[in-house]
């Protein structure tokens, strides 16, 4: 991950927002090269979703909604996560984040260790006893720790429980619910009356929007609504760079479709488009897993939820998640709105509220799992080469234009030429400096597929030497082969 970090930083891929006032935990910045990567995915991701589809249909709802969306989504009231806070140094804690084991020897309880969720999070609980059992001087067997979180913590456990920040007991709170959502006021008053919600997910735009898109596109279920835009979680520990902030950006699929459909049947397509979807930008199957949520643990209305997982650098995590949620959502908005969600099919002849398919998936956990998989430290003839193997779909520049020396004027015209060529359709980068070697390391470390150069003998045939990225072999093309080349499988 330091790697991955430095080098976001190094090549202008992420930043620390407002770093040049000490930064703010939880926003990033997205520099030169992390908006066109950025900006690769969410195209890739459009094209594919709505414009190569005839049953996905397009939105852009607001940030700020009447905040009634939000009582009636029953954000107001249970978009929370529980909080425990450390009286003595006033940090704060995710109460399932933070786990906890008594420390039994022989049966007997001597105390209880703590730690917060990593990969290694028994591991480390488990030294923990050890080191309390020594500085105890307890002789006997220590039994094997069984972590819980805090929210299982009973009030006698939890002031026996060290708080991570101090180390000792008898500081941490039990665990209270906090609400994520982001509040600002709308208008000139502040009041209670003016308070409005930054939207904590994009769905809800696609819910109260059904009626207006179905009436005005003659639109036939089944068919979606989808939409690619900020969100905002005022997340209590943000972390592990962007996989957990407090501003992101999120792509969303709202699939509408009958209640007497096969729910099952769309729940697994789109389990599998969105998987096949992610390898077609390049990530690797092999780190790829599903997790079916219990169904002990579904919210009442959910028929089903499955996240896709990534394995990056700090373990398995949550990269989209599929929830078949029924027609929960638009009787919601029906019931408090007043308005009808209702649906006429024509083939069956009748009125029902639809239900609904829900793939959602973060641009910045792609983007994360993207640079992850794709950077690579090789060797090669004895030296360190740092290289991003990413995806032509998605790489932030297509291809280095190189012309062979700085010294020839028709042979760094004829590159210029071809540079400009390409420029007008692809995202392509003019280097003159340095070896030619150093040009195509620099290209390497970005991620670009391909470093055309323009030499001598391209004077004479019209052909310019490429090389590519991952095998570092080199073909001779012309210009029409190039672009054909770009145009194939560099395109989102
Ligand atoms: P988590 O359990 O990791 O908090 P979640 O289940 O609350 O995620 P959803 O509400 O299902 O997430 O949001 C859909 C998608 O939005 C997630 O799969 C993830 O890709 C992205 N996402 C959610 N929260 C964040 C965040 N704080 N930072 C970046 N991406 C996020």
């Amino acid at each position: 991950m330091e790697q991955i970090v430095a080098l976001s930083k190094r090549r202008g891929f992420i930043f620390p927002s407002s770093e040049i006032y000490g930064g703010i935990n939880g926003f990033f910045d997205y520099g030169p090269l992390g908006a066109e990567l950025k900006k690769n995915i969410r195209d890739s991701w459009w094209n594919d979703m709505v414009r190569r589809r005839d049953d996905v249909a397009a939105l852009e709802s607001s940030i700020i909604m009447n905040r009634r969306v939000w009582e009636a989504s029953g954000h107001v009231s249970g978009f929370t996560d529980p909080l425990v806070d450390c009286k003595e140094s006033k940090q704060r804690f995710r109460a399932d984040q933070l786990f906890f084991a008594p420390v039994v020897v022989d049966g007997k309880t001597i105390g209880v260790v703590s730690a917060l969720e990593s990969e290694r999070t028994e591991e480390e609980l488990q030294e923990k006893a050890e080191q309390l059992k020594r500085k105890n001087a307890v002789q006997g067997n220590l039994e094997p720790v069984e972590p819980r979180d805090m929210t299982e913590a009973t009030p006698e456990e939890i002031s026996q429980i060290p708080s991570p920040a101090t180390g000792k007991p008898g500081s941490l709170t039990e665990p209270r619910n906090f609400n994520m959502m982001f509040e600002t006021h709308a208008g000139a008053l502040r009041d209670e009356s003016s308070v409005v919600y930054l939207r904590p997910e994009t769905a809800q735009g696609m819910f109260v929007n059904f009626k207006s898109v179905i009436d005005t596109g003659r639109y036939k279920i089944p068919f979606g609504i989808a939409q690619i835009g900020k969100a905002f979680r005022n997340e209590i520990t943000p972390r592990n760079f962007i996989f957990r902030s407090r501003e992101f950006e999120q792509m969303e699929l709202q699939y509408f479709i009958s209640e007497d459909d096969d729910w099952e049947k769309w729940f697994r397509y789109w389990i599998d488009w969105s998987h096949d979807w992610l390898v077609s930008i390049g990530l690797p199957a092999e780190l790829l897993s599903e997790y079916d949520h219990p169904k002990e643990k579904l919210a009442f209305y959910s028929k089903g939820t499955t996240d896709i997982m990534f394995k990056y650098p700090f373990g398995v995590q949550e990269l989209w998640g599929i929830a078949a949620r029924g027609d929960y959502d638009l009787t919601q908005h029906q019931k408090e709105s007043g308005v009808s969600m209702l649906y006429f099919d024509e083939a069956a002849k009748k009125r029902y509220v639809p239900h609904v398919i829900e793939p959602s998936v973060g641009v910045d956990r792609i983007l994360l799992a993207v640079l992850c998989s794709a950077y690579r430290e090789e060797e090669v003839d004895g030296e360190k080469r740092t290289v991003l193997k990413l995806h032509p779909r998605i790489a932030p520049v297509k291809a280095g234009i190189f012309p062979l020396v700085k010294n020839k004027p028709e042979l760094v015209e004829m590159a210029e030429n071809l540079y400009r060529k390409l420029k007008q359709r692809h995202n392509v980068f003019w280097d003159t400096s340095g070896a030619i070697g150093r040009r195509y390391r620099r290209m390497d470390e970005i991620g670009t597929p391909w470093g055309i150069t323009v030499d001598f003998d391209s004077l004479e045939n019209n052909t310019f030497t490429v090389r590519d990225r991952d095998t570092m072999e080199q073909v001779r093309m012309t210009e029409d082969e190039i672009l054909a080349l770009l145009d194939e499988q560099a395109t989102c």
